[in-house]
């Protein structure tokens, strides 16, 4: 038995390919935010997760710019040794601060700050309670601990409690949740979440990935939006979504953040986020303080949005975040789909399985605090022809 004959059998993308459906790792020529160019033809980008429309503000790149002259392109070594730089330490206070965490620690990626926090805290006597629905990334991360793993359903509190009730007292528990699910964009019931777990002397974890800089009064996340920072535990997230760059985070009490710093293996074993990209962060933390119209503005956009597409019969599902999925529920149909949008110039991400449950493939769209009305209605324009050209929505009124 050879290795490599699972690679030879692998042959759905390829047939995606050959038939011109194949929507996946297209390179981008040229980008401005909410306008980017493929194939030398400009598109209207509903597919990122750059939700404040940051990463082409002047003050960002000019962040980021200084910082590379500064301190070069790369670290080339970990925190633990020759990578930590000042501007790592002024991230993390900086972040602390914005938050309402005692202590943050950065990573080099979001995915890498789940399978490090996750990983370290959860020893071989404790369960990891992970909301069905959780990102790949947390997955990963209690895959890598030595700690058992146990699905709840998805944003079920009463599941939950069922089973916490099930695990011995004398192991260790950790709650994991999305702040906001990544595909169907509904948020998690955090206040719940922390009330069962408290009643089990178990410990919350949100990965926040989308909800900093679009959620709460002031864009601290799901869990300002909610009123529970005080109460979770652990808060983590990512660079690469509202804060136009790249790395995560992980947020938290002095002591705990003390002891992920001193074992977690993605942090002391993977070189450090480069300076530009956390002088990158510094800039949209400033900014996302200091402008809250442009919250306003993307909230605007987004609720343009779900009206226009629920008012044409699209499902639409439960979002309460800029990510707004169309649920086709057919591969096929969705790579259709996505390929007449791609010929109209609208770019947007289609989701298979097992990205999200079977029959429940989607279109997923997300929106921007730059998007402009124009934009925003040629999207609604597309998305009404096309729905209608493959018999999803019901005869033109
Ligand atoms: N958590 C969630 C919920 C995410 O959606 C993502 C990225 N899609 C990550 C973590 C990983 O973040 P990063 O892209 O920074 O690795």
């Amino acid at each position: 038995m050879d290795l490599f004959d699972k690679c030879q059998k692998f042959v759905r993308a390829k047939e995606l390919m050959a038939n011109g459906h194949y929507p996946y790792f297209r390179p981008i020529q040229d980008t401005h935010g909410n306008e980017v160019e493929i194939g030398g033809r400009r598109m209207i980008m509903v597919g990122s997760n750059n939700y404040l429309g940051l990463t082409h503000h002047p003050e960002v790149q000019e962040a980021a710019r200084k910082a590379i002259l500064k301190y070069g392109t790369g670290c080339t070594g970990s925190r633990f040794l020759n990578g930590t730089l000042d501007l790592h330490e002024e991230l993390e206070e900086r972040l602390a601060r914005f938050l309402g965490m005692e202590a943050v620690l950065t990573f080099t990626t979001g995915f890498q700050t789940n399978l490090g926090a996750i990983s370290t805290l959860v020893g071989k006597n404790d369960v990891i309670l992970c909301d069905r629905e959780n990102h790949a990334s947390i997955i990963d991360g209690c895959r890598l601990s030595f700690g058992e793993l146990r699905k709840y359903r998805h944003n079920d509190v009463e599941d939950l409690d069922r089973m916490l009730s099930m695990v011995p007292k004398d192991r260790g528990k950790l709650v994991v949740t999305d702040g906001v699910f990544s595909m169907m964009g509904d948020l998690a019931p955090v206040e719940g979440i922390i009330e069962v777990a408290r009643a089990h002397g178990a410990r919350v974890a949100v990965d926040d990935a989308h909800g900093v800089g679009v959620l709460g009064p002031g864009g601290r996340g799901t869990c300002e939006h909610l009123g529970v920072t005080d109460d979770v535990d652990l808060i983590l997230g990512t660079f690469s979504k509202s804060f136009a760059s790249v790395g995560g985070f992980v947020g938290g009490s002095k002591n705990v953040i003390h002891y992920i710093k001193h074992h977690a293996r993605p942090l002391i074993f993977s070189a450090s986020l480069p300076a530009a990209a956390a002088a990158a962060v510094l800039a949209c933390i400033e900014i996302t303080e200091r402008e809250p119209e442009r919250r306003a503005r993307l909230w605007r956009n987004v609720n343009k949005m779900k009206k226009a597409l629920s008012e044409l019969g699209f499902e639409i599902g439960p979002s309460e975040s800029p990510i707004i999925p169309i649920v086709i529920g057919d591969m096929m149909l969705t790579f259709r789909f996505w390929k007449i949008l791609f010929e109209q110039g609208i770019y947007v991400n289609p989701v298979i399985s097992p990205a999200v449950p079977p029959g429940k493939d989607l279109i997923r769209t997300s929106y921007m605090a730059t998007h402009t009305d124009e934009e925003l209605d040629r999207v609604i324009e597309a998305f009404a022809s096309i729905g209608h050209e493959l018999g999803l929505l019901g005869a033109p009124s």
